[in-house]
């Protein structure tokens, strides 16, 4: 990292401009150095897991509303062009599951939409290949980032065999409406990564994910180490497939067909 960069990490993004993920970075880049303080509504888990159902959330038009609603919480930039930046995205189930498709398969499932983020991998490679830990996995199995730590190098991305991470190329703030930010989740700065974060700062004030609550009971959330959490009842009543099995990354991410 060249002397500017690192001046620039330094005084640039320890400023007012929070850019850790989740409400603990927000607290502590917000100012005034607290750290951020127990809060007795926050939801924990062993390892948490989204199972989405495919029956309903089978359009575009059914998820271009939830990518909506992630983004604008998360400030996410809407850049128009292939460098776009991509929490939450909608897929064909060939892309989604390329070992998955056969030719006698029914057509309404072949031609369904399917919502696509970051697995969050009990197994992820994109921490493996992190040379600073600027990606980490929580306790509670969730896969984030630190941006002050990020430099930028994208090893991560190329670790990712799902596609779930995207780089800011440009100034991310340049895409971004900011009359309609949300002050309550930081923005980021060039040259840094970013991804889906399974909504920490929502869990952490004891809400489920926003997409989960825009999907009106198509997306289950809850802890695989609790057989009664939402999500182990839906495996259990539910026929379910993840993302590209054979790669060994164990998505926490799973699918009812
Ligand atoms: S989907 Fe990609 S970015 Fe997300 S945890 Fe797995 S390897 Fe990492
Ligand atoms: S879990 Fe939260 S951050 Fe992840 S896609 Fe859903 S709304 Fe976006």
């Amino acid at each position: 990292m060249n002397q500017s960069r690192r001046h620039f990490l330094k005084f640039a993004g320890l400023t007012a401009v929070g850019l850790c993920a989740g409400a603990s970075g927000v607290l502590a880049s917000s100012g005034g150095g607290s750290p951020a303080k127990p809060n007795k509504e926050t939801l924990h888990a062993t390892q948490w897991a989204m199972v989405i159902d495919t029956r309903k959330l089978n359009t575009d038009e059914a998820i271009a509303p939830l990518a909506a609603a992630c983004h604008a919480l998360h400030n996410v930039p809407d850049v128009p062009t292939r460098q776009n930046v991509k929490w939450l995205w909608a897929a064909s189930m060939e892309e989604a599951f390329p070992d998955f498709p056969n030719k006698y398969q029914s057509p309404e499932v072949e031609h369904r939409r399917v919502m696509l983020l970051c697995n969050h991998c009990e197994n992820p490679p994109c921490v493996r290949v992190c040379p600073t830990q600027a990606t980490y996995k929580r306790p509670d199995g969730i896969v984030t980032m630190d941006y002050h730590r990020c430099i930028g190098c994208r090893y991560c991305m190329a670790g990712c065999p799902f596609g779930a991470r995207s780089f800011n190329f440009g100034e991310p703030r340049e895409h971004l409406d900011l009359a309609k930010l949300n002050k309550e989740y930081p923005t980021r700065m060039r040259g840094v990564v970013e991804k889906c974060t399974f909504c920490v700062e929502r869990l952490e004030v004891g809400k489920l994910p926003a997409c989960v609550e825009a999907s009106n009971g198509a997306i289950h959330f809850g802890d695989l180490s609790d057989e009664n959490s939402p999500a182990r009842k839906a495996l259990r009543e539910n026929y379910t497939i993840r993302r590209k099995p054979s790669l060994g990354t164990e998505p926490s991410v799973y699918y009812i067909i």
